[in-house]
């Protein structure tokens, strides 16, 4: 079942994974007729993180109007930070206004893919049977595998018992003694809900994050009506947005005073909404901020000064049965225990699963991290691309922006193939050495590598997910393919 058949269907490209990044490509691949194509997705439904982030609360902490498609602006968003539902409900609309649905193959996951040198061919094998195509791209995410805590005994744990991104809704919430471990966006999301419902609720903090004012809004109907009318204004405001997230960058180069008023605006946040002192210390950030991801909340802090929540200090490092022990040997009973522990970011599963030229597994070639050209192509992998892999996430401005940044340059390279009888694209290993290097320069002007993150590779410490600049400098530094630093095999 699992075999490339040889009756694989041939197709010109195939994409893995239907969230924005893979069904973004779909659109323009479908837009422009770029040829055959193929969305490869092993889940029941489209949207990505979209769909598989449903925890109460979930919502996304970049502005609504610039967490879309800027080629299918929406005029309808509820919101200036649009809810998780309402976002997921926005693909599933662009997959069926863009008549992109005949493309994509839900519930089959891609198993293997082999370059094969002699066809000069990707071999695709999956769930669903083989493909054979000329491109392969891989969108399947870098927020898509739950990362599971090494904790003995977990698997003892009696009650409910869920990663936040696997969300149980028919778990009993109410009046139930509740415990979160882990305290990134996910968590500062769910905490002021469990907090409400639960009669006790722990969480359990290794390091705290740095806590911004969120102000959201609901957007008027008025002004809905003004966006839908006028494209002009939606336009303008993306643009605005944009810019304005721009300016963020250089707080993490720690240009001051930038660094500074951010750092002061999260400070008085926490000091304005945690009265408590020994609190307050508490979560009071010991790295630079910025080095995680900055969060966004308004009600997060609140639910922590509340009479049944508890703040744990010390990381949990035991369970057994319902009762859950922190570092410090304080023990909790507990009913329900939720993981709001990330994700496996720098070391994507994919990556065992896809072989280059020489039969090089990814996975090897990226050893001692992620590394690419462009943040797009690798070394020995001849006719691939990587959305959204190595250092192409941003922790200040719109992924959306980074992802059609990257199907720019996969539709220059596909263009290329199609019109200059090439057969196979494959980047250099100069040219992949010194992107890389350069990379590794970028990243040491930054506040990035003070602090340990899902930014950095786990094993070598490197900065393997983030670009280490502006979302404009990566768009014109890394928009337009150029067939250059590329071996072009006929
Ligand atoms: P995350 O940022 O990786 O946070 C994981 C948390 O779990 C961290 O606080 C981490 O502590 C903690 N942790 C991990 N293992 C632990 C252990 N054994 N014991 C105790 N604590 C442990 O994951 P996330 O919150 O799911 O967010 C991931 C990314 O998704 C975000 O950075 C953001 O880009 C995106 N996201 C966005 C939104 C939004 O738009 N609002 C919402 C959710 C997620 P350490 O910090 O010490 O490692």
């Amino acid at each position: 079942m699992n075999d490339v058949r040889t009756e694989a269907r041939d197709v010109d490209v195939v994409i893995v994974g239907a969230g924005f990044a893979g069904l973004g490509l779909g659109i323009r691949l479908s837009r422009a007729d770029y040829g055959s194509y193929v969305i490869l997705e092993r889940g029941d439904d489209v949207g990505g993180t979209w769909r598989d982030n449903h925890y109460p609360g979930v919502a996304c902490d970049v502005p609504s109007h610039l967490y879309c498609y800027s080629f299918r602006p929406n005029p309808h968003w509820s919101q200036f930070f649009a809810p998780g539902g309402e976002i997921q409900q926005y693909l599933r609309e662009s997959v069926h206004a863009e008549g992109i649905g005949p493309h994509i193959r839900l519930g089959v996951e891609m198993t293997s893919a082999r370059w094969d040198e002699t066809q000069r061919r990707w071999l695709v094998s999956t769930t669903g049977g083989g493909y054979r195509a000329r491109a392969l791209v891989l969108a399947a995410g870098r927020l898509s595998e739950p990362c599971h805590p090494e904790v003995p005994g977990l698997d003892t744990f009696p009650g409910p018992l869920f990663h936040t991104s696997r969300w149980d809704h028919d778990a009993a919430l109410d009046g139930r003694a509740v415990g979160v471990v882990g305290t990134g966006a996910s968590a500062a999301q769910v905490v002021p809900q469990l907090a409400r419902r639960s009669a006790r609720l722990v969480v359990f903090q290794r390091s705290p994050p740095y806590v911004v004012p969120r102000e959201n809004r609901q957007y008027s109907a008025r002004e809905r009506r003004r966006f839908a009318a006028n494209p002009k204004v939606l336009r303008e405001l993306r643009d605005r947005l944009f810019t304005e997230a721009e300016h963020a960058v250089a707080q993490r180069h720690g240009v001051r005073p930038d660094i500074d008023q951010v750092r002061d605006r999260a400070l008085g946040h926490l000091a304005r909404q945690v009265p408590d002192p020994g609190l307050r210390r508490r979560l009071r950030p010991n790295y630079e901020i910025g080095c995680k991801r900055i969060l966004l909340s308004d009600d997060y802090y609140p639910a922590l000064t509340r009479s049944n929540v508890v703040l744990e200090q010390a990381p949990l490092v035991a369970v057994d049965g319902h009762t859950v022990t922190a570092s410090n040997g304080a023990r909790y009973p507990l009913d329900v225990l939720v993981l709001a522990t990330g994700f496996l970011s720098t070391r994507p599963p994919f990556a065992r699963r896809v072989r280059g030229r020489g039969n090089t597994l990814l996975a090897d070639h990226w050893r001692h991290g992620m590394v690419s050209y462009a943040s797009t192509t690798v070394h020995g992998f001849p006719n691939m691309f990587v959305l959204d892999g190595p250092n192409a996430s941003l922790g200040h401005n719109s992924a959306i922006h980074m992802i059609e940044t990257q199907i720019g340059y996969v539709l220059g390279a596909l263009d290329h193939l199609r019109h200059e009888g090439v057969g196979a694209l494959e980047v250099s290993a100069d040219a992949e050495r010194a992107y890389t290097h350069w990379i590794d320069a970028m990243s040491r002007e930054t506040v990035w590598l003070g602090c340990h993150s899902w930014y950095r590779d786990s094993k070598t410490g490197r900065l393997t997910l983030l670009w280490p600049d502006s979302a404009t400098a990566f768009r014109k530094q890394n928009g337009t393919f150029d067939p250059e630093p590329y071996l072009r095999h006929h």
